[in-house]
């Protein structure tokens, strides 16, 4: 047995740390190099060295982290891409044709929704939304024959619904159709989606898998080898792929993602005891509470509850408002699932452009990702913020 087929039997702190890349044979490189370089050369025409030719089909440290993160999802095939965003336009390319139709999330991430709707749409795939939560709901949107994929984020976001992948995968499969989910929120620490029937995950790897906040990324991961050679396919073929420098960052976070994620976690669920019993907190939206709907299943499916948390304010907009931008240790801003807290009104930014549609969210809503910082510095925050 070599080495990486040792490591699939290993713990994931042991995959997160070994899985993908063997210290180099030339110098013993524990870490693999970046490698900045485009071509390679040949030993005579076609005589390739370590299979490698040209980087926009595949470089060696972008194959290190594509490696390290199928194993951390327990899938066959990882690939990288230049966002999250690439990830899911190159999976819809490789699996989908102009005719087909895909069910989405009600509740997509905003980025999500824009591809389908704006993107996918005028090359000719049809979508239609339905609550992942509702099992019943995402059948009835099944259109027999037409659909493709039933596509699902779990939990969602900013309110973080709960999806029944095993229920969800079944209903998918029964219609002829893959079960695709976004795993960007719960991180594969958290929840391995292909070990309960999902074909393939997407990650954002810009959030808990880089963790640090300084690399856009996203990625694939399949556990069908003929997914697998159409993706790798159209992964080359449309080019977006994961640069050097981007991958060795992406692959230096995930090495620590299961220390950073039980951490967020730890921090949330003080979070959310503080929040609980704070006057001028009217909900708190965790699905670690046993008031949230989706609260058993999360424990079915989740190994933790994760480190994103949204919370109601007396006071409607303006009072959430307030909160948002009186905090000092939660920095304002968009994205999550690096180190640093970050706060944010969602109603106002990443939920604007569903204004006054089924998707819009409250506007006393805030929305926190809670980093890896001294809980106590972060409650005494909030507090003060609260006022
Ligand atoms: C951020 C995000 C994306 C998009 O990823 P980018 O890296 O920003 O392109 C997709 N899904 C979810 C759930 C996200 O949070």
């Amino acid at each position: 047995m070599s080495e990486q087929q040792h490591l699939a039997k290993a713990g994931f702190e042991t995959r997160a740390i070994h899985a993908g890349y063997e210290p180099d044979a030339a110098t013993g490189s524990v870490i693999p190099p970046i490698y900045a370089t485009s071509t390679y050369k040949q030993d005579g025409v076609g005589g390739l060295r370590g299979g490698y030719e040209y980087s926009r089909s595949a470089n060696p440290t972008r194959t290190a982290l594509e490696g390290n993160i199928a194993a951390l999802e327990q899938g066959e095939r990882g690939f990288a891409f230049a966002s999250g965003l690439a990830a899911e336009d190159t999976l819809v390319r490789s699996l989908c044709k102009p005719g087909d139709h895909v069910v989405i999330p009600d509740d997509a991430y905003g980025g999500t929704y824009r591809l389908f709707d704006k993107v996918e749409q005028a090359w000719g795939l049809e979508h239609s939304p339905a609550a992942v939560s509702d099992v019943d709901a995402v059948r009835a949107a099944i259109r027999p024959g037409q659909t493709r994929l039933v596509w699902v984020e779990t939990p969602t976001n900013p309110m973080l619904n709960i999806g029944d992948i095993e229920a969800l995968a079944a209903v998918a499969h029964e219609a002829g159709a893959l079960l695709v989910v976004d795993n960007t929120f719960a991180s594969p620490y958290l929840q391995q989606p292909l070990t309960l029937g999902a074909d393939v995950v997407v990650h954002s790897t810009t959030k808990y898998c880089g963790g640090h906040s300084d690399v856009v990324g996203g990625a694939l991961v399949v556990r069908d080898l003929g997914i697998a050679d159409a993706v790798a396919f159209h992964q080359n073929a449309i080019g977006a792929v994961a640069g050097p420098f981007d991958s060795w960052l992406t692959l230096r976070g995930l090495k620590t993602l299961a220390v950073r994620m039980d951490r967020h976690c730890d921090n949330a669920e003080k979070v959310v005891d503080f929040l609980l019993d704070h006057p001028r907190v009217e909900q708190v939206i965790y699905p670690g509470l046993a008031s949230h709907p989706g609260h058993e299943l999360a424990a079915r499916q989740m190994k933790r509850f994760g480190g994103m948390v949204s919370f109601r304010v007396t006071g409607g907009e303006e009072a959430a408002l307030k909160v948002c931008e009186s905090t000092e240790v939660f920095t304002l801003g968009e994205s999550l699932g690096g180190v640093e807290s970050l706060i944010e009104h969602p109603g106002r930014m990443t939920h604007a452009s569903v204004a006054g549609t089924d998707l819009e969210v409250p506007a006393d809503l805030v929305r926190l990702s809670v980093g890896i910082e001294t809980a106590d510095d972060l409650l005494a925050d909030l507090d003060r913020a609260l006022g």
